[in-house]
This record gives C-alpha cells, sequence and structure tokens, in this order.
C-alpha cells in the first residue's frame, strides 16, 4: 500500500490531500495515477462507481496542465448535469492550492452565455456533459483543439444514454495525439468499441472484476404476479421501517405512477424522471438527500448521478431492458462502506432473466418471499419498541407528568405497555391481518426442487436486538451465529438483518441450546438479547441463498395465493378463514388506503424528516 508522496503527486496537490482528509489511495487511484503521471498514454480504467475515479483521474489531470496558459488542456465529458457539477467541485478541491486554475462546467439547463463567458475567462479544464459540449462546439463558445487529456468518465452510462454521436462528434474537433482516459464500471461491448475507436493502444487496469457488482450490495429477487407488483413493493418498504431506497421503474409513466400512488399511501416519496423540469427535479433530490423523501422513485437516465451515501436499498420494481444496467441500479446502495440490498420484484415470466443477471454480475441473489402480515407487524412493533427504548426523554414532558400519572392510576405497567403500543399497532394490525400470500412458486423446474418442504414445521424463528446498525449483514450475522453457537453451515437459515435487530432460524433441536447461550450473553460490550419470535418467517427449512416460496402452512392448504395467516398468529386472527386466491384483494386495499394515510407516527407513514 503506497501513499500520496509515493505516487509522485506534487505538493499542492498533498497538501489538498491532506485538506481532504485521504489518507491513503483507493485501489484505482494507486492503479492509475503513477500510469497517468509517468507516460502519455491511453488508458481504460474499468472500477465500480464509489471507488474514487474523480482522483484517479483529476490528480493527475491537474498535475499535468500549464495553470500558466489559459488554453484549455483537459476536457472531462461525464453523462449528467449532477455529475458534471459533482465533478467540478472535486476538481476545484483537488486543484484549490494550484494558484490561477480555472475549472469550468458546461451542462445543459442553465444559461449558455455565463458558461461562454467563464470559459473565455481561461479555462484549463473544462468538465461537460456531451449535449451541451457539442452545442458549445458548433457555435464556436469553446476551443478544444488543443486539449491533451480527454476523460470519457462514466462511458458506459454515456453510452447508454445514447451519447455516441455526440461523444464521436466532439472528440473529432481534439487533436488526433492526446491521450484519453475512460472510466467506467462495466465494460459492455459498445465501450470496447468505443475504446478501439478513439484509443491507442491503451493500458488497462481492472479493480475488482470485471462488470461485478461491489461486495457490500447483496441481490435478492422474490417472485410475484405481476398485479401484484405494487403490493409487493408496499410490503418491502414495511418490513423494513428504516428502509431508504430508490425504486426503480421501467418508464416515465409507470414512474410517476408509482410515485403517486405510494404518496396516495402515505408514504414518504417522490418521482424523479425525465418529465419533470430541471427545477422540480433538483427539488425532489434536495428532499431526497434530507431524508424528507424516504423512497425515491425514479427512471434509470434520471437516476444517473444520484450520489446519496446510504441509501440502504435498491428496489427493482421492474427489470430494465439492458440487463447490464442492473449494475448501475445496484451500485446506488452499498456505498461508502456501507452495506445494502438490491431487490428485484420478478414475475414468472421474466425470473430467467435474473440468472443472466448473475452471469453479468458474477453473483448470486437469493430468493426469497416477500413477508407476510405477521412478520410486518412483528417489525413494526419491535422497530417501534427500539426507537422508544433508545429515545432521550425530553423533560418538558415533566410538567405534564402529573396529569398523564392520574390519568393512569389504575393501569399496571403491562396494561399500560399494551395500550401504548396498540396506539400503532393496531392499524397495522388491521391493514395486513387479511392480506394475502404474494409470492408465487417456482414451476417443476424449480431451482431448488424439494428443499422447500424440507422440515417445514420443526423449526424456529427466533429475535436477536442486532441489525444493520451493529454492522451485520445476512452473511455477517450467520456465521456469528454459526460460530458462537457452534452450528453447522446449514443450521442458520432465514436470517433477515434490520436496522436495529434481525431475525433467523434453527431447527428445532437447538433451540434450548440458541436460548440457553444468549442468557446473559455479552458482545463487544453489550447484552445480545434472543427471543422466540411470533413469525414463522415463511417457516420451513431452506438454505438462505435460495429460500423457498410461499409459506408452509398455506402451501399445506393447497394454494399459494390462499393464504391467511390464522395458523401463526394464535388467537389474533383465528377469525380469518382461509380463502381463495383474490378474494378480499380490492376491498383490504381499499380500506387499507383510507387507513394508513391517518397514520401519524414513525411506527408507520408518513414517516417524514426521520433523522
Ligand atoms: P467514483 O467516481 O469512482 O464513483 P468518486 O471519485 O466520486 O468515486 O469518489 C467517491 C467519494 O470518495 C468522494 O466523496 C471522494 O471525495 C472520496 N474519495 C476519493 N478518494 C478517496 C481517498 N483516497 N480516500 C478517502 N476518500 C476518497
Ligand atoms: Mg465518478
Amino acid at each position: 500500500m503506497s501513499t500520496f508522496q509515493e505516487l509522485g503527486l506534487n505538493d499542492d496537490l498533498l497538501h489538498a490531500i491532506t485538506d481532504l482528509g485521504f489518507t491513503k489511495p483507493s485501489e484505482v487511484q494507486e492503479k492509475a495515477i503513477p500510469i497517468l503521471l509517468e507516460s502519455e498514454t491511453d488508458l481504460v480504467a474499468l472500477a465500480q462507481t464509489g471507488t474514487g475515479k474523480t482522483a484517479a483521474f483529476g490528480f493527475p489531470m491537474l498535475e499535468k496542465i500549464d495553470v500558466n496558459s489559459r488554453t484549455t488542456q483537459g476536457l472531462i465529458l461525464s453523462p449528467t448535469r449532477e455529475l458534471c457539477l459533482q465533478i467540478t467541485n472535486e476538481m476545484k478541491q483537488y486543484g484549490k492550492y494550484c494558484k490561477g486554475l480555472n475549472v469550468v462546467a458546461i451542462y445543459g439547463g442553465s444559461s449558455i452565455t455565463d458558461q461562454a463567458r467563464e470559459v473565455k475567462r481561461g479555462a484549463q479544464i473544462i468538465v461537460a456533459t456531451p449535449g451541451r459540449m457539442k452545442d458549445m462546439i458548433s457555435r464556436r463558445l469553446v476551443d478544444i483543439s488543443k486539449i491533451q487529456y480527454s476523460v470519457l468518465d462514466e462511458a458506459d452510462e454515456m453510452l447508454n444514454m445514447g451519447f455516441k454521436e455526440d461523444i464521436t462528434d466532439i472528440l473529432s474537433h481534439t487533436p488526433d495525439d492526446k491521450n484519453t482516459w475512460l472510466f467506467s464500471a462495466t465494460m459492455p461491448r459498445e465501450v470496447a468499441t468505443i475504446a478501439k475507436k478513439f484509443m491507442y493502444n491503451p493500458q488497462e487496469i481492472t479493480v475488482g472484476n470485471k462488470n461485478e457488482s461491489t461486495n457490500t450490495v447483496s441481490h435478492e429477487y422474490y417472485l410475484v404476479n405481476a398485479r401484484d407488483r405494487y403490493q409487493a413493493l408496499k410490503r418491502l418498504s414495511d418490513a423494513n421501517p428504516d428502509i431508504f431506497s430508490v425504486v426503480f421503474c421501467r418508464t416515465k409513466r409507470d414512474t410517476q405512477k408509482v410515485a403517486e400512488q405510494l404518496i396516495e399511501d402515505g408514504y414518504s416519496a417522490g418521482a424523479l424522471h425525465g418529465d419533470l423540469s430541471q427545477n422540480q427535479r433538483d427539488l425532489v433530490m434536495k428532499s431526497f438527500r434530507n431524508k424528507q423523501i424516504q423512497t425515491l422513485v425514479a427512471t434509470d437516465v434520471a437516476a444517473r448521478g444520484i450520489d446519496v451515501d446510504d441509501i440502504t436499498h435498491v428496489i427493482n420494481y421492474q427489470l430494465p431492458d439492458e440487463i447490464e444496467t442492473y449494475t448501475h441500479r445496484s451500485g446506488r446502495t452499498g456505498r461508502a462502506g456501507k452495506t445494502g440490498v438490491s431487490m428485484v420484484i420478478v414475475s414468472k415470466s421474466e425470473v430467467r432473466k435474473i440468472k443472466s443477471i448473475e452471469r453479468i454480475i458474477k453473483k448470486q441473489f437469493e430468493k426469497k418471499d416477500i413477508p407476510d402480515g405477521s412478520e410486518i407487524c412483528e417489525v413494526q412493533l419491535m422497530s417501534l419498541a427500539n426507537k422508544i427504548h433508545n429515545t432521550e426523554i425530553n423533560h418538558e414532558i415533566d410538567k405534564h407528568l402529573a396529569n398523564i400519572n392520574t390519568l393512569f392510576e389504575d393501569t399496571d405497567k403491562d396494561e399500560l405497555i399494551k395500550k401504548f403500543f396498540s396506539v400503532e399497532f393496531t392499524r397495522f394490525y388491521n391493514y395486513y391481518q387479511k392480506s394475502k400470500n404474494l409470492n408465487v412458486s417456482e414451476s417443476s423446474s424449480d431451482r431448488e426442487s424439494g428443499r422447500d418442504y424440507k422440515g417445514s414445521s420443526n423449526s424456529t424463528r427466533y429475535f436477536i436486538n442486532v441489525g444493520r446498525k451493529d454492522g451485520y449483514d445476512w452473511m455477517k450475522l450467520k456465521d456469528f451465529l454459526k460460530e458462537v453457537l457452534e452450528l453447522g453451515r446449514d443450521d442458520v437459515f432465514k436470517v433477515e438483518v434490520k436496522d436495529s435487530f434481525s431475525f433467523f432460524n434453527t431447527e428445532n433441536e437447538s433451540k434450548e441450546k440458541v436460548l440457553a447461550f444468549f442468557t446473559d450473553f455479552k458482545h463487544e460490550g453489550r447484552f445480545v438479547n434472543v427471543e422466540v419470535s411470533e413469525n414463522r418467517g415463511g417457516g420451513g427449512r431452506r438454505d438462505d441463498r435460495r429460500g423457498g416460496s410461499g409459506n408452509r402452512s398455506d402451501r399445506r392448504r393447497g394454494g399459494n395465493d390462499s393464504g391467511n395467516r390464522s395458523d401463526r398468529r394464535g388467537s389474533g386472527d383465528a377469525s380469518s378463514k382461509p380463502r381463495r386466491s383474490g378474494d378480499f384483494k380490492s376491498s383490504s386495499d381499499r380500506s387499507r388506503r383510507s387507513d394508513s394515510k391517518s397514520n401519524s407516527s414513525g411506527f408507520s407513514r408518513p414517516r417524514r424528516s426521520r433523522r
């Protein structure tokens, strides 16, 4: 591992790097910077988003240009206005001690004359989106005939967005002997073609595997009927109370529709797509960044350049047309060292695409079940309980305490707790108590055929009070449990990690061992508490990667869509009777909508300004 000094950067840059707090170069920087500093070469660099590509080309470019000249020497092309501004901003910070440096951003949707004026003042480096750049060239508002370094940043995205011709056109106005540095997260054929066409004998570096998605992202898919897509989306959101997500749709129309529906149903959601004005898009992005919007519904094009670090989930409401696009979608989560989940809602006709995606990303999907009502209720309840537990007391409340105490004079603690939680729980409970099972099983050629049913009723589900906040994802938690409980690879399953707590299953035989072990167990200074969970989490035994589909008890009654959960909930909803599929979809939807709209606290929706 080298330092920035050892990579050969000058003092002005090192000074800025110290200010920025970068302590050591990232992998792509370590590989690219020495090559670009030492030789005049073309370069193809493949690296995921969030790996520090801007500095990988930015530092060498700043080192090499002549700040005493006002000629434009470096051109950086990037797919979106947002990325363009981001790169410009980064470049300015990197070059803040390079006296005389002028970096100018050129992008659509903002005054072209202002941008031309800035260029005219002498811009050594221009950062541009292809469309506006082409426009400025044809109006002779920029001169790029003396460019020495050109960067194609996020080349795959630019090509996906149809900028191939613009790029060709722009580069035809630059000198042949310039160097071209191409940066891309993936290497689809079009990128290879571009590289061949515009580059001379490029050196190549790859960080991680080609086309591989980031390691910190786990991939899950959920198989439902196409008409249940929206319900599935809602359940996935409800089962993750602290979700902060981007939901991808294929068209602008679907994007708008899903966002509107979510808002109507009381979620804090927003739409981002090309039919919105720049101003509207800016507002949505601002609310999303501030976390006033918890679910951003977006098209692929509009979501390019979303650089929000703590997105917990990416939900593919529909799969993209181009499979490569999946990598970009899932790359929106799991950034900055955090873990993330990319979920895909698929119908039966699309499920084979999952395999193709697995080949491209070189990672396996886990097939999971859309959680049922009882699971969601438990998750929401425990989430609220945790929130209350962790809430700091506001002593403004003290002066009202006497009155409250009088009111509850005859209520004992247990009763009070029950009443308190019922305020919110009942809403969720009513909302979900008659919900049906949305899961569809894969056909007879089932990837896991036979496995799903194994040991259907002889597993136990547990609640454990550690979660994502404690640095766990399902794999880490599974490893941890296996290790401390001295269980085998397949003995801990259905591990489901939430923000501040999780669920897992073991065979019934291990139940006593598990509960005994976790009495008084401390890990890293805190008590780890494990209890038997009410919900069965789909119940049966199966491996975590593939999971099964449908819950056992419903299956035994002979239909996937038939489920109510009376078999699992005990007396609570024993009154609901088995029904045939579709029976109560529309009516419960309607009642649910008006119901959820009136929700007001953090337990359910609307969930505004959560943090
Ligand atoms: P990419 O273009 O690969 O998606 P960026 O260049 O936008 O990634 O960098 C992602 C984030 O990481 C930025 O906030 C950037 O300031 C930061 N960063 C880049 N290099 C380093 C480094 N060596 N150490 C710490 N942070 C870094
Ligand atoms: Mg970048």
